[in-house]
C-alpha cells in the first residue's frame, strides 16, 4: 500500500535525493517506472492536453482562476464547444460561467441536472431519504447521466461540472465523452469550498467532518442542525 500522504520525505519532488525513500514509496516498489515517461503522455491527443495543461499551470501560476484556466485550455486546445454541466443549486453560478466563457469567445451548451423530468421514486429513493418526505410532493431526480448523454449528443469538445452532487459526478464523468474538468465542487456546507473542512480542525468541524464509527449508530445518520 502506498502513503505518499503521510510521506515525510517527498523526495520525488527533487531531481535527486539522498533522503532515503520510504520503503513502500511508489519508486523503490516499481524502479522500472521511476525516471521513464509513461507511453501513455505520447499518444498524440493526451500528449497535447498534458503539454498545454502544464503550460497553463506555469501561466496561470497564482495569476488566473480556475475559470481562466478552462478557457485558455480551450484555446490551447482549440476546443470552440463547452459543455456545462450544473447544478440546479447552482443555477445561478451556472449562468455565471457561461457568460464568462462566452464573453472570452466560446460557445456554450449548458443542461442542468433535473433535467429529464424524472421523479425521485421513479429510480428507487425512498421517500425517507428525499429532501421532501411528503409522499405527494414531486422532487425531480438529479440526472447526470442525461446531462452527459445530450451533451454527447451536441458533440461538445470539452465538458466542465459544476457543481454536481457527489456521485452523481461520477456518473457524469462516467458517461460524458468528451474531456471533462471540474469548475466547482460542490459543498453545500462550506460554501462550495470543501478543503475549508480539511483547515478547520476541532469542536467546530470534527462532529461534522467524522463519522460515529460505533456499530450501533444508525446507518444514515441524522441532520445535524
Ligand atoms: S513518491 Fe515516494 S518520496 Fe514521493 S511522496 Fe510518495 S513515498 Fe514520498
Amino acid at each position: 500500500m502506498y502513503t505518499c500522504a503521510h510521506c515525510t520525505v517527498k523526495g520525488c519532488r527533487v531531481k535527486e535525493t539522498e533522503r532515503p525513500l520510504p520503503k513502500n514509496c511508489p519508486m523503490v516498489v516499481h524502479p522500472e517506472m521511476t525516471g521513464t515517461v509513461q507511453p501513455e503522455y505520447f499518444d498524440e491527443k493526451d500528449h497535447e492536453l498534458y503539454v498545454h495543461s502544464s503550460e497553463i499551470e506555469a501561466l496561470g501560476y497564482g495569476n488566473w482562476p480556475r475559470i481562466r484556466e478552462i478557457v485558455e485550455l480551450c484555446y490551447m486546445m482549440n476546443w470552440k464547444k463547452v459543455g456545462l454541466a450544473f447544478c440546479g443549486g447552482l443555477a445561478d453560478e451556472g449562468r455565471r460561467a457561461a457568460d464568462i466563457f462566452r464573453k472570452n469567445g466560446l460557445e456554450v451548451v449548458s443542461v442542468m441536472c433535473k433535467t429529464g423530468h424524472c421523479e425521485k421514486e421513479q429510480v428507487g429513493i425512498p421517500v425517507e431519504h428525499r429532501l421532501r418526505k411528503s409522499l405527494d410532493s414531486w422532487e425531480s431526480m438529479c440526472n447526470p447521466v442525461m446531462q452527459a448523454k445530450l451533451l454527447n449528443e451536441q458533440k461538445v469538445d470539452f465538458a466542465v461540472v459544476c457543481g454536481l452532487c457527489v456521485g452523481h459526478d461520477t456518473l457524469f464523468y462516467k458517461y460524458i465523452e468528451a474531456p471533462v474538468t471540474t469548475l466547482i465542487t460542490k459543498d453545500r456546507l462550506l460554501g462550495h469550498n470543501p478543503v475549508q473542512a480539511l483547515y478547520v480542525n476541532g469542536m467546530y468541524m470534527d462532529r461534522r467532518v467524522y463519522r460515529d464509527l460505533d456499530p450501533s449508530t444508525p446507518q444514515y445518520p441524522q441532520k445535524e442542525n
